[in-house]
């Protein structure tokens, strides 16, 4: 009896007439191939037709999306290719993919990334020299239609009346659209504030910075005071609780409790491979780029 792809439970009566239960592993097989394509109508399209199936591109999307604006700086002529590690069971479907190693040729521009396992099992995206493709904080919180309300030390508010500043910057978004926490960290509040309407605050790991949202329509469930949130995890909804007069995030970036500019934030890269794990990453990383070096002439590889 099937359990899932790759493991069966197999029952058996023995001939003292004890019943035995065990769970069998099934054979699964694990091929590298590597796709390649061009862009001619868009991204999904191109990728698809190269074989790539959307889950597959939204990844790629992710890897990349600190160097490459999809949304606005592709170009025909563009070119990717992707190095799978597709995974089959017994009778020869595909059950799984990751991608392990990445090329993406934007405006004449080359980028690079290939996924690294460390020793403790995380998995992450390097350049070939070992830098970082993440940056310690997102560009932006939601997924925003504008800017209505930049930072600045006097303007006018729009509900009180009177000049005051405005220490934050404000994404008009609709209603209900997920806010993610820009950087790793802690909830270190979580509830009603005055103006604010529903808050959060997140201290981000070098307990020296933090960010804070507003008027957000609800929180995200299962997270609390004192919670650890991942870097692009959903903390809540867009609202407009508090002082707002239309639905946006008010968002506040604040350096020892002091609040800056957050459209100014230098976008930080997350750690490069370190000294001690830089042999293994060459170990992980060369078989990768050479599999993606081959695709260039489009050949398929299928390594074991
Ligand atoms: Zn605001």
């Amino acid at each position: 009896m099937p359990l899932d792809s790759t493991h069966s439970l197999n029952i058996s009566q023995s001939h003292g007439g004890a019943w035995q239960a065990e769970i069998l592993k099934r054979e699964t097989t694990n091929r590298w191939i590597t796709y390649s394509g061009t862009i001619r109508d868009n991204l999904f399209l191109d990728a698809s037709r190269a074989g790539l199936d959307n889950h597959v591109t939204m990844n790629l999307v992710n890897i990349f999306a600190w160097d490459i604006d999809f949304a606005r700086n592709l170009r025909q002529g563009d070119r990717f290719s992707v190095l799978l590690n597709e995974l089959f069971d017994h009778q020869g479907k595909r059950i799984g993919s990751t991608i392990l190693a990445a090329e993406f040729v934007n405006q004449g521009k080359r980028y690079r990334a290939i996924r690294f396992t460390d020793p403790k099992g995380d998995s992450a995206y390097f350049s070939p020299d070992g830098k970082s493709l993440r940056k310690n904080y997102l560009k932006a919180p939601v997924k925003f239609t504008r800017i209505s309300s930049r930072f600045s030390l006097a303007r006018m508010h729009p509900i009180l009346g009177y000049t005051r500043a405005h220490r934050g910057v404000d994404y008009a978004a609709p209603t209900g659209t997920p806010i993610h926490a820009i950087g790793a960290g802690r909830i270190t509040f979580r509830g009603w504030r005055h103006g604010y309407g529903n808050f959060i605050i997140i201290r981000h790991r070098n307990r020296h910075n933090s960010t804070a949202y507003g008027h957000m329509s609800r929180f995200a469930k299962g997270q609390h005071k004192g919670s650890w949130v991942k870097q692009g995890q959903v903390i809540g909804f867009v609202g407009m609780t508090g002082l707002a007069t239309g639905p946006h995030l008010h968002f506040e970036f604040r350096i020892d409790g002091r609040a800056i500019n957050p459209l100014l934030i230098k976008r930080i890269p997350a750690r490069p491979i370190p000294k001690k794990l830089w042999a293994s990453f060459q170990r992980q990383s060369r078989p990768r780029l050479l599999a993606i070096e081959q695709s260039r002439q489009h050949r398929e590889v299928a390594w074991q």
